[in-house]
């Protein structure tokens, strides 16, 4: 199978693998922000702020994403809208078996996440490197995860923090080019006060080469996001933070007197709101603690 697309060069700015994009994260002390897309308009949004600020983001979208609008629809929108800027990555999030990872790499992601943190160590251990020989093989990067993130299917106490010595152990047996770890975060909207163990990200960082990743960043204060770069994080996900922003920016669009029947007179609204939201976020992230 041919891959469509790999690199696409715009006024000089590439569309690269993750793992060329967060390759001087630690040594620069700032982090790259991935940013959860679910529409053309989040997609402009996100490559809006890229382009103003003239700073990299990944663009990912999860496999329910893909179940909603079309495995090959954000692949094509990102590229179609792609007006360079910065270099970006398009990722798979959360890419649950080797199936969906084959599927975006032939759709043209230029990383993608696959996902076996809920399986035994050893079985994760597998999974990763199947994914990891399938995904080089065309020129793509690989993010694992081990340990558990809360969230959606996890209450706050099965949250498992990643193991400094297993992580050692799993980035040396699965060749993963990034890490997401376990250390107190969690999907969707935070309950209570989050718990984040920096210390934690700061051992792991001591002791595995490959850039780390945080999950389910949305909600958790801009201090404790600087200290997670101080400490080693060099990929956060953004999911909850522009869905709010997206259905915020819509009802005001809904609710303004430009609006008509024409979607095209309110959704510039919701796209003007993830802009801004990106933007905040992307400036955060080279924000030193
Ligand atoms: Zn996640």
């Amino acid at each position: 199978m041919s891959i469509k697309y790999t690199y696409t060069r715009i006024r000089g700015f590439m569309i690269v693998t993750g793992s060329e994009l967060l390759k001087d994260c630690r040594r620069g002390g700032y982090a790259v922000p991935a940013f959860n897309v679910d529409n053309l308009e989040s997609v402009l949004g996100v490559l809006g702020a890229i382009e103003k600020l003239s700073l990299p983001a990944i663009i990912q979208t999860i496999p329910r994403t893909l179940k909603y609008g079309g495995i090959g629809s954000y692949s094509a929108l990102v590229r179609a809208n792609y007006k360079g800027g910065a270099d970006i990555s398009i990722h798979l999030d959360h890419g649950g078996d080797l199936d969906v990872c084959k599927k975006c790499i032939d759709e043209g992601y230029t990383s993608v996440m696959i996902d076996g943190s809920a399986l035994p160590f050893d079985k994760n251990v597998e999974i990763t490197r199947q994914a990891v020989e399938l995904a080089h093989r065309h020129g793509v990067s690989v993010e694992a995860e081990l340990g558990a993130i809360g969230g959606k299917e996890e209450t706050e106490s099965q949250i498992k923090y990643t193991e400094v010595n297993e992580a050692v152990e799993f980035v040396k047996l699965t060749g993963a080019d990034s890490l997401a770890i376990g250390v107190g975060t969690a999907h969707g909207v935070y309950k209570g006060e989050p718990h984040i163990a920096i210390s934690r990200i700061k051992e792991i960082a001591d002791a595995v080469d490959i850039p780390l990743v945080l999950h389910g960043a949305s909600g958790l204060s801009d201090s404790v996001i600087k200290e997670c770069i101080k400490a080693g994080i060099s990929k956060i996900n953004f999911a909850t933070h522009l869905r709010q922003a997206f259905t915020q920016g819509l009802r005001e669009g809904l609710a303004s007197a430009d609006a008509t029947f024409d979607p095209k007179t309110y959704l510039p609204y919701a796209i003007k709101a993830v802009q801004e939201a990106a933007e905040g976020i992307i400036k955060l992230c080279r924000a030193q603690a």
